[in-house]
């Protein structure tokens, strides 16, 4: 073969066995196992086609119709389309709505929001990171340590949930909202099981002058099916993942609103919106340079089969899905944070057991049932939170229904009293009881079952029967 063919044109499993191998085995792992991480998913055969493809190599700055770099002919139509998929599928207008499609992913996606709405210094309020937050809406420490560099730039003040009922305390939001006068308000979290207030959170971002931003990163598949209340009635921007419910590639997007603002008393009569031109202008040149157009590209097809009715389809048994395995969970006497969710994830309070997150996440791993550990509020150490975070989608995509949900919850039962007695056995150090997982007979049974199992179900994206690795 020339030169060009060989480096170029030769495939993967030829040019680099050990990453192509690597790859193979990942691909059993998640077929082979039970994916409950709530922010993951998986996405379609279509979608990674578009991954993988040739746009990968084009420079594109800038926006479409007006980019650093020529060629971009095609990428301008992709991104395009992108832009309007992503409207439609939010069934937004776009005399009012704007979005950029070029954030590499959640959190730049939301730095990009603030740098372009807010000052250095300028005070904001999210959801305390151990009340359900993401790290991206302020996080700094009890010690006071800054964790995100939204805290790093920015004042931040966290708002949390009740400590009794693990719903957020929208009165107190509001009293420390009207002392601490945030210019942003942000809304939208990673661990919180319920749905958003978003009126309430207008009515006191008005109050105290502030814009409202969600970052409905974990949900963005729901509201897209209209399985969750819709934050763009009330917010000003909205910033999403589009990997998570959405089930997309891994991107970012921000929403805006643009056109004449609502009559307001103290406000000129012609006021508009100005968000659009800082939006793009902070994801590039400020924060980005080239976006990834194969994620472009991959987002607009995931836009497209979002608007499938297959996608509300699975929106519906995501949350049915959810609301069953908490319902198995809770006639075992478990605790779940608000008993119960509105959305796609449950919160285990694993405290009244005297476990911490991290043994059941582990025990979990060694048997192929993938959950994450999780602070539950009022955790004492930050290194050993006292939940576990579960979610539906991922299993939703390949098929899921609500009696294969019990029976991962009989899983999850015979895991948590595995945990507990191995550590009855051996002790609370986690080095004590790592020891309890090896050689441990319950253990290889229960990670036999639940392979078999989750070998039964279909893979979105690729098909079982040519893995290299199959048993
Ligand atoms: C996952 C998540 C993000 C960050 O997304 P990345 O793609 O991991 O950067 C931001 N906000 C919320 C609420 C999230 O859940």
């Amino acid at each position: 073969m020339d030169p060009v063919n060989e480096w170029g044109n030769t495939p993967l499993n030829v040019v680099d066995e050990e990453i192509y191998n690597l790859i193979e085995k990942e691909k059993r792992r998640q077929s082979h196992g039970i994916e409950l991480i709530a922010s993951e998913n998986f996405t379609s055969f279509a979608v990674i086609q578009a991954l993988g493809s040739p746009l990968t190599n084009k420079y594109s700055e800038g926006m479409p119709g007006n980019r650093y770099y020529g060629g971009n002919e095609f990428i301008d139509e992709i991104e395009n389309l992108c832009r309007s998929r992503a409207l439609q599928v939010y069934r937004l207008d776009p005399t009012k709505w704007g979005v950029n499609v070029q954030p590499y992913s959640g959190s730049p996606a939301n730095f990009a929001a603030y740098t372009a709405i807010l000052n250095p210094h300028d005070r904001i309020m999210g959801l305390d990171l151990p009340s359900g937050g993401h790290l991206t809406h302020g996080y700094y420490t009890s010690g006071g340590k800054k964790i995100s560099a939204t805290s790093i730039y920015f004042e931040s003040l966290p708002y949390k949930v009740d400590f009794s009922t693990g719903y957020i305390d929208y009165d107190k939001l509001e009293e420390k909202a009207l002392d601490f006068r945030p210019k942003l308000i942000i809304c939208g979290g990673s661990a919180y099981p319920r749905d958003w207030e978003y009126a309430k959170l207008r009515s006191v971002a008005d109050k105290c002058g502030a814009m409202l931003l969600c970052d409905m990163a974990h949900i963005s598949g729901l509201v897209a099916a209209q399985e969750a209340a819709n934050p763009f009635s009330y917010c000003d921007i909205v910033t999403t993942t589009t990997h998570k419910s959405l089930r997309g590639p891994r991107a970012g997007m921000i929403f805006y609103r643009k056109g004449p603002k609502p009559e307001k008393k103290g406000q000129a009569a012609d006021a508009v919106y100005d968000y659009e031109d800082r939006i793009n202008f902070a994801v590039f040149p400020s924060l980005q340079g080239g976006p990834h157009n194969h994620q472009i590209g991959a987002l607009a097809v995931a836009l497209k089969q979002a608007m499938s009715p297959g996608f509300k389809a699975y929106a519906k048994q995501v949350k049915a899905n959810a609301v069953a395995l908490g319902k198995y969970l809770m006639s075992k006497d478990y605790k779940l944070v608000t008993e119960g969710t509105d959305n796609h994830l449950v919160l285990w309070d694993l405290r009244p057991l005297g476990l911490t997150g991290n043994k059941v996440e582990k025990l979990c791993d060694v048997c192929n049932i993938t959950v994450n550990k999780n602070a539950v509020f009022g955790d004492s150490s930050a290194l050993a939170p006292g939940g576990v975070r579960i979610g539906t989608p991922a299993m939703t995509s390949r098929g899921l229904v609500e009696k294969d949900f019990e029976q991962i919850g009989e899983f999850l039962h015979r895991s948590v009293t595995l945990t507990l007695k191995i550590q009855n056995e051996h002790g609370k150090l986690l080095k004590d009881f790592n020891k309890g997982l090896v050689n441990n007979e319950e253990l290889a049974q229960l990670k036999e079952d639940v392979e078999k199992f989750s070998a039964s179900f279909d893979m979105p994206g690729f098909l079982m029967s040519e893995m290299k690795y199959k048993d």
